[in-house]
């Protein structure tokens, strides 16, 4: 990526022919497609790129075996549609960054033989639907051979396991690989910056967009010929910037995530729990040494917070520990996400859990802002293809071909699974670190090592726990427009995720980085460790009371 003040430079002295607002993996995907057609684009977002539902995700490259099971039961021909598109999604997203997805096997544990059936079936189902750009084949497993592979799995009653495949991704740094690959492509980004105002012109058309630069404290106007809005659920914000009589459409629901150690429930598959209280599934997935568990599903409401509630956790919990040997607990919990789905209002459904996860490309005639809503991270390619195709249009061009189905994202190229390896035994690197630097950054992962001859230190670890080190924070801080501890231990380093703990130990290190490279005072360096920390212990204190 490049500096922000190159960034900054570029959205004053330009006109774009797109000006994308939301830098999650939509508006991400969009920027690039735009991009490699051909059109200028720069990408806007309020927060940190990625900072909102796309890195609160399961973390699952899906066609989700759920929405295929209540698309036969409704016989709704869309639902079927959707879960076939995701699962040729599915593909691209893996091919495109094979250091950020891999697909992976999933269990459904059965007690009876009559589940055994109806899981299997479903499963070939779910085969048949993906037809060629299936994974693996799904199979039954024995009893012996599902405890063999998931030894902590409750063998009470134990008939055996349906397994099946789905992909599994770093979603904060697959948010992160596009808009770099959208750097790469000739366009440019900046996040901390909210469209805060619109402007028409005298047909009342948008054409330019006042946005406020919330690291510099400045406004800067953006002159595009287009706006597309892609901000998740604060899309209805923006369209009623651009046109204040549209009706609200976004039904946001909010989803929690827990974190255990991966020891708590070992093993290298995925659980599904295929039926919860409220008829739902939940996944327990091995996630970057540690075990994820979730999600929940509650619409938004105005007493909704966005922390891991102890409510939650309990529910999460409830469902899981049926199916294990050893019950989880909520104090071995070492950290949560939360986050909203952006689905979109459809007439007749009343429960979120029941909204279809489609989305839909919005013109609105009175302003030309194109809207994109609802849809999920597996189908971030296409949603961004409809939307320029749109945006083409609106535009009077011809719609010309999408460049994205095969387009491997930076890192990608020359990485296999011995990467890591290799990358290992090259640089002398502990093999977590090595696996850790491959995975987020793939062949890239070099660079981040050169670093080390300007300071050597850097090569040490930001936390005891974490594998992530203090070279790649600097890069981080460099080249990936990293402005807060937090930016540095969610969304580049993971370290927030991998433990609440850990994150304290290793926010003043990664402060006095920032500090360094940032040229903050010492009192403006403790001030971010406090807040963080605070922010923190928060978190922790919200599970434990
Ligand atoms: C709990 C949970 C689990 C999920 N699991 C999966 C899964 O396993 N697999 C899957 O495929 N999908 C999953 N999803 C869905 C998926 O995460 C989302 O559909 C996807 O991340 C949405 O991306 P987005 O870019 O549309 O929205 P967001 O990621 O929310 O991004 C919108 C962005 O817009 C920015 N913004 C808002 N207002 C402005 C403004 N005025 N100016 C500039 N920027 C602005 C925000 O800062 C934000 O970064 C899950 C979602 C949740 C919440």
């Amino acid at each position: 990526m490049k500096a922000r003040k190159d960034a900054r430079a570029r959205i004053g002295q330009e006109e774009f022919d797109l000006c994308v607002i939301g830098g999650g993996a939509t508006g991400a995907g969009c920027a690039l497609d735009a991009q490699l057609r051909g059109l200028r684009c720069v990408l806007l977002d309020a927060g940190d790129f990625a900072s909102a539902a796309s890195s609160a995700s399961t973390k699952l490259v899906h066609g989700g075996v759920r929405y295929l099971e209540q698309a036969v039961r409704s016989l709704n021909l869309e639902e079927y549609r959707m879960v076939k598109r995701a699962l040729r999604e599915r593909l691209f997203m893996l091919q495109n960054a094979p250091h950020l997805a891999h697909a992976t096997h999933f269990l459904v544990p059965v007690y009876s033989w009559s589940k055994a059936f109806y899981y299997l079936m479903g499963m070939k189902m779910y085969d048949a639907v993906a037809g060629k750009n299936n994974l693996f084949p799904s199979s039954f497993l024995s009893r012996a051979e599902t405890l063999d592979r998931m030894p902590g799995l409750n063998d009470r009653g134990l008939r055996g396991a349906v397994c099946y495949s789905d992909g599994q991704f770093d979603d904060a740094r697959y948010d992160l690989a596009l808009v770099e690959a959208l750097f790469d492509a000739g366009g440019t980004a900046l996040n901390y910056a909210r469209l805060a105002r619109f402007e028409h012109d005298d047909q009342g058309v948008l054409c330019r967009g006042e946005v406020r630069d919330e690291i510099a404290g400045e406004t800067l106007r953006v002159r595009a010929k287009k706006f597309v809005n892609a901000t998740g659920t604060a899309a209805d914000k923006v369209r009623s910037l651009a046109n204040p009589s549209l009706p609200g459409r976004m039904r946001p629901s909010k989803g929690v995530h827990l974190l255990f150690p991966a020891e708590a429930f070992p093993g290298r598959d995925a659980l599904l729990v295929p039926r919860t209280e409220d008829g739902r599934v939940i996944f327990a997935v091995p996630w970057q040494d540690r075990l994820l568990v979730g999600t929940t599903d509650d619409e938004l409401t105005p007493a909704t917070r966005m922390v891991v509630e102890k409510g939650e956790a309990d529910y999460l919990l409830r469902q899981l520990n049926p199916y294990l040997k050893s019950p989880l607990r909520r104090e071995q919990v070492e950290s949560g996400l939360a986050g909203l789905r952006p689905l979109v209002a459809a007439a007749g459904s009343e429960e979120t859990s029941r909204l279809i996860r489609d989305h839909e490309v919005e013109v609105d005639p009175a302003s030309g802002l194109i809207s994109i809503l609802g849809g999920k991270w597996t189908t971030h390619r296409l949603m961004a293809e409809d939307t320029i195709d749109a945006v083409e249009r609106e535009l009077g061009r011809p719609v010309s071909p999408c460049r994205t189905t095969d387009h491997p994202l930076p890192g990608a190229a020359g990485y296999d699974e011995h990467f890591a390896t290799r990358f290992e035994k090259e640089y002398a690197l502990p093999a977590d670190t090595a696996r850790h630097l491959a995975g987020k950054f793939g062949t890239r992962a070099a660079v981040i090592l050169g670093l080390l001859q300007e300071d050597p230190s850097w090569r040490e670890r930001i936390a005891c726990e974490t594998p992530a080190i203090r070279a790649e924070v600097v890069y981080s801080i460099r080249h990936e427009m990293s402005e807060t501890i937090e930016d540095l231990l969610t969304r580049r380093t993971g370290t927030q995720i991998y433990g609440w703990r850990c994150a304290l130990e290793a926010a003043p290190v990664v402060a006095s980085l920032l500090a360094r490279e940032k040229g903050w005072d010492p009192a403006r360096e403790a001030q971010a460790v406090k807040q963080y920390s605070e922010r923190i212990r928060g978190f922790l204190e919200e599970l434990v009371r």
